[in-house]
């Protein structure tokens, strides 16, 4: 869905086409009002990080991978813009790593669930799971708590992007393993997940793929997330290139 009047030469063409995605998401039902927000705060970070993926978020790409394929029980976490922003990537890695694609959403919605739902099933998922009022996690008292029995509640490691730091510390306090994509090293999300990658979820999701289909991931363990962080602080904090204009 390439925005109808941007040359693909425009400096920023990815930038506004992913932009273009959230919007089409808003308009779906799939991504809500405030997801616009969320992703612009996503926005700032990258533009900080200079868009691209850091060996700090190829190495975790790496332990993610390995993490997800050494599951038993894996589970991607899928909300409004991840859905609105990967889908098909979401579907790829559920079928690179055999985890299955469960629905959450921080602004509880049913009609939006459904639609997250089948955006997901349209793109190739085999099955999408929905929270049930069944199961709850603990450590977490809003809507977020509900999960489906087969998913999310039996999971030992779940792959949350985008996620919220209430809910990810959530996760971890339940046993979760918890890899999030995240590209504010700074976030609650970031800082309390064991794996966090801190890149754009549109660049690093074909990437993870790709380490997940290995016959082998490696695994670069001991993995240590908050070194990683301080790396991705450093590359907020560089210098400042010299201004190209005179
Ligand atoms: P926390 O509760 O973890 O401190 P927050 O309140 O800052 O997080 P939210 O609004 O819950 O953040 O979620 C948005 C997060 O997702 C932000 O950290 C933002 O940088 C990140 N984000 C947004 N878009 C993307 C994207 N395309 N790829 C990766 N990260 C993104």
């Amino acid at each position: 869905m390439p925005p109808s009047d941007l040359p693909t030469s425009h400096p920023r063409y990815l930038s506004l086409l992913t932009r273009e995605r959230i919007v089409a998401g808003v308009e779906r039902g799939v991504t809500s009002l405030h997801g616009l927000i969320a992703h612009g705060r996503g926005e700032a970070f990258d533009y900080l990080l200079g868009e691209r993926t850091h060996p700090f978020a190829a190495r975790a790409i790496s332990a993610a991978a390995a993490a997800l394929r050494a599951a038993r029980h894996p589970v991607i976490s899928v909300n409004g813009n991840a859905c609105a922003l990967a889908a098909p990537d979401l579907v790829a890695l559920a079928h690179a790593t055999g985890a299955k694609l469960e629905v959450n959403l921080f602004h509880t919605s049913p009609a939006r669930e459904l639609a997250i739902r089948d955006m997901l099933l349209e793109c190739g998922a085999p099955s999408v799971l929905l929270p049930s009022k069944t199961h709850a996690i603990a450590h977490i008292d809003h809507n977020r708590k509900w999960v489906h029995p087969e998913g999310i509640f039996l999971a030992d490691v779940v792959c949350v992007p985008l996620e919220d730091g209430d809910r990810c510390q959530a996760l971890v306090d339940n046993g979760k393993v918890v890899i999030t994509i995240d590209l504010n090293p700074l976030s609650r999300t970031a800082r309390s997940a064991h794996i966090t990658i801190v890149d754009n979820l549109t660049r690093c999701l074909p990437l993870l793929v790709a380490a997940a289909r290995q016959p082998d991931p490696t695994d670069p363990s001991p993995w240590n997330n908050l070194a990683a962080l301080a790396e991705a602080e450093q590359a907020i904090r560089r210098p400042l290139p010299p201004n190209p204009i005179p």
